[in-house]
C-alpha cells in the first residue's frame, strides 16, 4: 500500500498518541479511509517501546494506560504477562490494535519536513525500509544507535511529498534524548550513554559505572547493574522525593500533568515530568533503598578521563557513565512552520497548536504519558471534526 499524495489529515507518529487520535478519528467517522494517512518511522509497531530495553517490565514503576477501544480486543495493560519484556507485550498488542480497527500505519516512513504550501502543509518524507545495502552507517546519540541504510556517494534515501489539510504530530521523545552538559565530557575517555542507547546490563560487567538521573529510569539501571559492575554510583541533580506509593499512575499526578499543560500553553520549554510527580517505591525499590544502594549522591561537578570529581573534592571512578537525564519533544521536522516561540517551547492547549491552527500536537506537555496520549485521541479528533 503506497501513501496517497493527498488527505486530509496526516498523523505522524503511531505511537500510543497517534493510534489514539486514529482511533477517534475513524470512530467519529471523521475522514473517508482514502482521507486519513499514519506515518511512523519505526520497522514495527510499538512505539517507542519497541526500542525500549529487554529488562524493561510492565509497571516496573508507572501505569500503561489503555489505548481506547482496546477492551474491544479483550486486551488490558493491566492483565497483560509481566514476567515479558514491555517492548514485546507492547508491541504485539498495538500490532492487534491497529490491526483490529483497520489503522494501516505507512512504515518505516521518516517525515523530514513539514512546511507550508498556501493553505496545505506539505510533508516530506522517506521511505526507510532497507535499501540494498554496500554499508550500514551507525549513528545515535553517542554514536552508537540508530540505523540508516545507505549506499556511499548515494543520497541516503530520495524523499516523497504529501499534502494535507491538516496535520497531527504524534512523534514523541524517544528520537530526542537530552544529555545536560558538564566541564569534561569531551576529555572522558569511558563511554558516555543515554537510555535510548541502554541495551543489556552484561554490557557493564566488571566495570566502575556512573548513573545520573532522579527518574525511573536510572533507578531500574542502578537495580539491573547492581551485581553486575564493578562499582555503581548514582548521582542525582536534585534530591529524590520518593512517594509511600508502588505505582505511579500518571493520571493521579495531577500537580505535574498542571504543570507541563502550563509551560505548554504559555509556549515555554517543558519541564521534568520526575521532577513533578515524585518517584513511586515498590517493593524492589524499597528493598533497594534499605540496603543502600538507591541512594543518591548530589551531583558531581566535573568529568575527568577516567573519574568524576564532586564538589566536596571527593572522586568516583569511571568506566562508563549512564545519562537517564529524558527526552525532550521531537520537532525537528516541524521546524519550518515556526512554531517555536522564544520561550523555548511551542504553545499548545489541548493538543493544539495555537499558530497555526492546522497542526495539532499529541502526546506533548500534559498528554505525555500513556493515559494522556490516549486522551489526547478524544480531545483533537473532536476538534478537527469541528474545523471539518
Ligand atoms: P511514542 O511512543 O514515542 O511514539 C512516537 C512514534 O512516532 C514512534 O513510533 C516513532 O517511530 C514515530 N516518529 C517519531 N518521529 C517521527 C518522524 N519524524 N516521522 C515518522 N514517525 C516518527 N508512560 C506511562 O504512562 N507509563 C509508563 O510506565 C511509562 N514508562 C516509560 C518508560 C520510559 C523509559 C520512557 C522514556 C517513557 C515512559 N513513559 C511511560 C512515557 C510514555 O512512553 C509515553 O508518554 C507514551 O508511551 C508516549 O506515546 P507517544 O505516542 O506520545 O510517543
Amino acid at each position: 500500500m503506497s501513501v496517497p499524495e493527498r488527505v486530509r489529515v496526516a498523523v505522524i507518529g503511531a505511537g500510543q498518541a497517534g493510534l489514539s487520535v486514529a482511533f477517534y478519528l475513524r470512530r467519529f467517522e471523521l475522514v473517508a479511509d482514502e482521507d486519513f494517512v499514519i506515518l511512523d518511522r519505526a520497522p514495527g509497531p510499538g512505539g517507542a517501546w519497541q526500542h525500549r530495553w529487554p529488562a524493561l517490565r510492565l509497571g516496573t514503576a508507572h501505569r500503561v494506560n489503555d489505548l481506547p477501544g482496546m477492551a474491544e480486543l479483550g486486551l488490558s495493560f493491566d492483565t497483560a504477562d509481566r514476567s515479558l519484556p514491555a517492548r514485546e507485550v507492547i508491541a504485539d498488542y498495538y500490532g492487534r490494535y491497529e490491526q483490529h480497527f483497520q489503522l494501516n500505519v505507512h512504515r518505516p516512513v521518516g517525515v523530514r519536513r513539514v512546511s507550508n504550501e498556501g493553505a496545505d502543509l506539505l510533508i516530506e518524507y522517506e521511505d526507510l525500509s532497507p535499501q540494498p545495502v554496500e554499508e550500514q552507517r551507525v549513528r545515535g546519540f553517542f554514536g552508537r544507535r540508530r540505523r540508516t541504510f545507505e549506499q556511499p556517494g548515494r543520497p541516503a534515501v530520495p524523499t516523497s511529498e504529501l499534502r494535507a489539510s491538516f496535520v497531527v504530530n504524534a512523534t514523541g521523545t524517544w528520537g530526542s534524548p537530552f544529555v545536560p552538559y558538564y566541564p569534561g565530557m569531551t576529555e572522558f575517555r569511558g563511554r558516555h550513554l543515554h537510555t535510548s542507547d541502554y541495551v543489556d546490563a552484561e554490557d557493564f560487567r566488571d566495570q566502575h559505572v556512573i548513573v545520573v538521573g532522579g527518574g525511573t529510569s536510572a533507578i531500574g539501571f542502578m537495580l539491573e547493574l547492581e551485581h553486575v559492575a564493578a562499582e555503581l554510583t548514582w548521582v542525582s541533580r536534585r534530591p529524590i522525593d520518593w512517594l509511600d506509593r508502588q505505582e505511579l499512575d500518571l493520571e493521579g499526578a495531577s500537580a505535574a500533568v498542571a504543570k507541563q499543560d502550563e509551560a505548554a500553553r504559555s509556549g515555554r520549554a517543558l519541564p521534568s515530568v520526575v521532577s513533578g510527580t515524585g518517584v513511586p517505591k515498590n517493593r524492589r525499590i524499597a528493598a533497594g533503598i534499605e540496603r543502600g544502594l538507591l541512594v543518591a549522591r548530589p551531583m558531581f561537578e566535573r568529568i575527568e578521563a577516567d573519574h568524576v570529581v564532586f564538589p566536596d573534592g571527593s572522586t568516583a571512578q569511571a568506566d562508563a557513565i549512564i545519562w537517564a537525564t529524558g527526552f525532550r519533544p521531537e520537532l525537528r521536522h516541524l521546524a519550518p512552520l515556526r512554531l517555536r516561540e522564544k520561550s523555548g517551547g511551542v504553545t499548545v492547549g489541548q493538543g493544539a497548536a495555537w499558530n497555526d491552527p492546522r497542526v495539532f500536537l499529541a502526546g506533548y506537555g500534559p498528554q505525555a504519558s500513556t493515559v494522556g496520549a490516549s486522551r489526547a485521541g478524544r480531545m483533537i479528533a473532536r476538534q478537527i471534526m469541528a474545523m471539518l
